[in-house]
């Protein structure tokens, strides 16, 4: 299990006005009333009603399997990064400098004739130490020596129960495919990936000139499917205290016996005083593994893992393969996205902070970072307002409530600090894969750098450049980068109803992941340790089920329901963040001199345009095979849910746009979700 961090996807009220920058200047309603299908009515299909005139107009590129608002942003982000980077590889810069690695890794991805002539040959060095294994006593040197193995993971982070130290942990790794439940379960849909998996992997053999590749197509499939039965599900890795598993390196040699720890950490040049183990029976598993496959068969497993993982930096031939499996069978895209993004998003990934310390200097306006940190205190202090109104908890909870509330950690737009890349080495002489492997092996020795040492409160966990925000449980932060706080989430020119519904749900949602079913398991220091009574732990679990049923009874495609359990953490942060946004909007609006009130404008009210604002950040079209593969490891609804699913829980909703009981989507009072 990665770190639980939630992706989005005592303050004076009267003195704040938010957003808008001053009384005189005249905000627009933020509203394009094009986004809108009024041949729809809002009461029968909320969503299609408030976005369809966006995916009517909006239809999915062939190279997207999803394309939103969200996505939209995305893009044009990728577009304002590409010019920055572009731009700097225009000029010379000294060796070592971060604009040469960051021009040279970009071109090193462009140059297609130099990556087609090399073919597969730049992996083969490590397909060769692979080979030349001719023992078992040699694979603890192995593993701990090839971070691309991946029969497991290893990274450094907080200790869930001491968070102000980092700690090692362990994760459950070794499926190509991700979730268990590929390899399992036998529906038809399921029966087709895993027949299409075989043959990725037989004609990626084949592409790597080995012959009798089918027979080893089949003996990865089985030995994956051995792994998948002793991990984990999505919605098991949800547990945060079942995965947490503290032991010292001898505790460790005593469980799986069959790796000599000593030598696989000396190999990672890393003295853990202990560590976590995220999950024992797959970790068990995988010894046993070890221990009883062939090394053939082993060795087999480890050229696998290799090959699929440097697919996307060799040739056009071996990433047509790659894509047709992952782009096409399982995520229904048309084709691959032009090389220029691909090579954005590699520089992006391996220089982020120097990409993002460029970024934030051109695009981010810094007044923006004043209007959101006020807009966060109003939001902070509306939650506040709501956890001493609840009639389910009892006052000691709420006091512990209430101050972990006031505890959490914010942060808005970019880093205090920037990274030092001066360790990464990028050479225009090398291959682009050889390039990769330095930058992997650069962002492994970063997150090994930070072993027993304390917990540093200023590191971010998401670039700036980011279009997404995140709650960290183990620091009770939230963060919401530069790249966010943009139209359709954040518009300095439109008025309070379009940014209270948009980013100021977006914030409401993250400050709730603070107290989701998971995140209200971490206390207001981080430490996963228990502050409820336990009687409104009950109420609090009993309230939360109702979100939980409620999903999974929605069917998202013909016979197939969405997961209740997978996504109830990020279905309170929605019901949540909703909630606290329309009271802080409320207290906002009462706050003002009457005349600056917001008025009905094109037809609608302040809250009806605080509902669109919410619904236009999820306004989007989607493939089919794109709906069932987020629907297994997706933990956020679909965007289509996160409206229609989330809006019926709402009371204010109901009100602003009079639905009634007439309405397909209504839900009876007592029956709708109410926790925070
Ligand atoms: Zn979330």
């Amino acid at each position: 299990m990665k770190p639980i961090i939630h992706f989005f996807n005592s303050f004076c009220l009267l003195t704040i006005m938010l957003i808008s920058p001053s009384c005189n200047q005249k905000l627009s309603i933020g509203i394009p009333i094009a986004n809108l299908d009024t041949t729809t009515l809002a009461q029968n299909d909320f969503y299609q009603y408030a976005c369809g005139g966006w995916m009517a107009n909006n239809p999915i590129p062939s190279e997207y399997s999803r394309f939103g608002s969200f996505d939209k942003l995305g893009l044009s982000n990728l577009e304002q990064l590409n010019e920055l980077i572009t731009t700097l590889g225009k000029t010379e810069h000294p060796q070592g400098s971060v604009e040469q690695k960051i021009g040279d890794l970009y071109r090193l991805c462009m140059d297609m004739d130099k990556r087609n002539l090399l073919g597969t040959q730049p992996v083969q060095p490590t397909l060769q130490t692979i080979d030349s294994i001719t023992c078992k006593e040699e694979l603890s040197a192995a593993l701990g020596k090839a971070m691309e193995f991946g029969l497991w993971g290893m990274y450094v982070d907080a200790d869930s129960k001491n968070s102000t130290m980092n700690i090692l942990n362990e994760c459950q790794a070794g499926l190509t495919l991700g979730e268990k439940s590929y390899y399992l379960d036998k529906d038809e849909h399921t029966l087709s990936i895993r027949k299409a998996f075989e043959q990725y992997i037989t004609q990626m053999f084949t592409a790597f000139g080995y012959s009798n590749a089918d027979k080893h197509a089949q003996t990865i499939l089985r030995i994956e499917t051995r792994i998948a039965q002793a991990s984990k599900s999505n919605v098991e890795l949800r547990d945060p205290i079942a995965n947490y598993n503290k032991m010292t390196v001898d505790e460790l040699q005593a469980l799986v016996p069959q790796v000599n720890w000593t030598t696989y950490f000396n190999e990672m040049k890393i003295v853990p005083e202990s560590l976590s183990v995220g999950q024992i029976e797959h970790l068990q598993e995988m010894g046993r593994i070890l221990e009883e496959e062939d090394l053939d068969d082993l060795k087999l497993l480890f050229t696998w893992q290799v090959i699929d993982g440097s697919a996307p930096y060799l040739s056009d031939s071996i990433y047509n393969i790659y894509f047709n499996f992952y782009g096409k069978v399982l995520s229904g895209k048309e084709q691959p996205s032009p090389l220029w993004k691909r090579a954005v998003s590699t520089v992006n990934g391996t220089l982020g902070d120097a990409v993002g310390q460029m970024y934030v200097k051109k695009y981010f306006p810094e007044e923006n970072k004043q209007r959101m940190l006020a807009l966060v205190k109003n939001l902070q202090l509306a939650l506040q307002e709501r956890i001493l109104a609840l009639t389910w908890m009892s006052d000691t909870t709420k006091a512990q409530a209430v101050e972990k509330l006031n505890s959490m950690n914010i942060k808005i737009g970019y880093p205090n600090q920037w990274r030092d890349y001066t360790a990464l080495t990028i050479d225009a002489n090398e291959s682009y894969y050889t390039n990769i492997q330095y930058a992997a092996k650069f962002a492994m020795d970063y997150s090994l750098s930070f072993l027993n040492k304390p917990v540093d409160r200023e590191k971010w966990y998401m670039y700036p450049q980011t279009v997404n925000a995140y709650y960290n449980p183990t620091t009770n932060e939230i963060c919401f980068p530069a790249g966010i706080l943009q139209y359709p989430f954040f518009d300095m020119t439109a008025d309070d109803a379009f940014n209270y519904g948009a980013i100021g749900v977006v914030i409401g949602h993250e400050m709730t992941h603070g107290f989701d079913d998971q995140g209200s398991q971490f206390d207001k220091d981080g430490n996963l340790n228990n502050w409820w009574t336990e009687e409104d732990r009950t109420r609090f679990e009993e309230r939360t089920k109702v979100l939980l049923d409620y999903f999974n009874n929605i069917e998202v495609a013909p016979g197939v329901n969405a997961n209740g359990a997978l996504t109830l953490g990020e279905n309170i942060a929605d019901h949540g963040g909703l909630q606290i946004a329309y009271q802080a909007f409320c207290n906002n609006e009462a706050s003002k001199p009457s005349e600056q009130r917001l008025t009905e404008q094109e037809g609608f009210t302040p809250a009806q345009r605080f509902f669109l604002a919410y619904s236009h950040v999820w306004a989007g079209n989607i493939r089919a095979e794109e709906i069932l593969q987020r629907t297994k490891n997706d933990p956020h609804s679909l965007g289509k849910w996160r409206v229609n699913g989330a809006l019926p829980h709402i009371n204010a909703w109901y009100e602003a746009w009079q639905i009634d009981s007439s309405s397909p989507m209504y839900i009876a009072p007592e029956e709708r979700a109410s926790i925070w």
